[in-house]
């Protein structure tokens, strides 16, 4: 689960790490008013978005006026924003962080992200950070330190240390630096964090020592017990269609094909939308209904799928063990009914109550006139391609 910058500004203020003040805005001319407010001579016009690079592509701008503050701000919310992360469509930016801006001296990274093979928290830290922290890992491993946090203990003050003594910090901004490693895993335990990134920390020209960008992601299943955290992300920048899966138990992500897939099991819709690329087509979303959907989970699976106006297709590729081909079967039934397909389809079902659900089908013909049936899944795979690529 992620929350925006400002967001996790507000927890790094809590903590105790510096950052410079900033305004939530959500228009150009709420801009403006936010560049006088700060009163320095510049400030950072920052998109607040989910994803990261923004910087790259023109989602943090310096701004010298109100005036200017107010023309990037336009800039930015009338368009899609595209980076490095957030694919050729971009997302668009509903509200911006006008934040002081700071000379800076020197730009660090800082870390803390979750090590699945060590089983542990790790802190990783660089005296190389700012926008290209990622070709450092690559390309001067040797550059970047990493520290095991022990999520019982803690860090530990000598790791700290450690670590300030790596960026090369000594004197006063030793002991800063020292402070914020340790309150940003205070920070990550307490909130049961799955990345808590710092890129970059800053040293200043006055000799402070900043976070100027904030970034934390969490642990969906430890939502439950963060009710602070739970309501930040409330209003979360996730695709509708999503959202509606979701309370539907439906694991559901949009893709940008054509053809819809609406299939049970994880690795059965991996497998189906390999099948769908092996064959030319490219899957409009990757769709688990899960082992136990109920048929009314089903059909609003059907619905997201519908009203999906890239869709030209749609695969389902059923195996029925827990889930029940007959449960499908009513499904596709029901939003035949109610909102009619009016593009092709193609249905393979196998497993339990497979027979029932092929006459419960055969019956409903007539509401189905795009209906075709899969023999397997490579048959199925090539009927819906073919109708999508030659259109018949
Ligand atoms: P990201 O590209 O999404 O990671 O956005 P950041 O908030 O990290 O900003 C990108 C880059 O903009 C930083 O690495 C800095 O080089 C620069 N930047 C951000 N804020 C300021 C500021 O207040 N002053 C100056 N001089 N540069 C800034
Ligand atoms: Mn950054």
């Amino acid at each position: 689960m992620n929350i925006h910058e400002y967001q996790a500004r507000q927890l790094f203020d809590r903590y105790g790490i510096a950052i410079p003040e900033a305004h939530v805005v959500h228009t150009a001319q709420e801009a403006a008013v936010a560049f006088k407010q700060l009163g320095t001579a510049v400030a950072v016009v920052k998109a607040q978005v989910y994803a990261g690079g923004r910087g790259k592509g023109g989602g943090v701008q310096l701004v010298r006026s109100a005036e200017q503050a107010k023309d990037v701000a336009q800039q930015i919310l009338e368009k899609p924003l595209v980076t490095p992360q957030t694919g050729p469509d971009g997302v668009w930016v509903h509200q911006l962080l006008v934040a002081a801006g700071v000379e800076i001296v020197h730009e660090y990274y800082l870390a803390i992200a979750v090590d699945r093979s060590a089983a542990c928290p790790v802190l990783i830290a660089s005296e190389a950070g700012g926008m290209d922290i990622e070709q450092v890992a690559d390309a001067t491993p040797e550059a970047i330190i990493r520290e095991r946090i022990d999520p019982v203990a803690g860090l530990q003050p000598f790791q700290a240390s450690k670590i300030a003594y790596f960026l090369g910090f000594s004197g006063l901004q030793a002991k800063i630096a020292r402070q914020v490693i340790t309150q940003l895993s205070r920070l990550f335990l307490d909130t049961d964090a799955s990345l808590a990134e710092i890129n970059p920390l800053v040293t200043t020209v006055q000799g402070q020592l900043l976070a100027i960008d904030a970034k934390i992601n969490f642990d969906d299943n430890a939502l439950y017990r963060q009710d602070e955290i739970q309501a930040m992300t409330q209003n979360a920048q996730t695709n509708p269609a999503e959202v509606r899966a979701a309370e539907h138990d439906l694991s559901y992500i949009k893709l940008e094909g054509n053809i819809g897939c609406l299939v049970n099991g994880a690795g059965l819709a991996m497998a189906t939308m390999d099948m769908i690329k092996l064959h030319g087509a490219e899957p409009a979303n990757f769709l688990d209904v899960g082992g136990s959907a109920s048929e009314q989970a089903v059909t609003e699976a059907f619905r997201i799928i519908l009203e999906d106006p890239n869709v030209k297709g749609i695969l389902v590729n059923i195996f029925g063990g827990i889930a029940k081909c007959d449960t499908i079967a009513r499904a596709i039934i029901q939003a035949a009914k109610e909102i009619g397909f009016s593009v092709p389809l193609v249905v393979r079902l196998e497993g339990t109550n497979v027979q029932i659900a092929r006459e419960l089908l055969e019956q409903a013909k007539d509401d189905l006139p795009t209906m075709g049936i899969g023999l397997d899944l490579t048959d199925a795979a090539k009927k819906i391609t073919a109708q999508i690529t030659t259109g018949v």
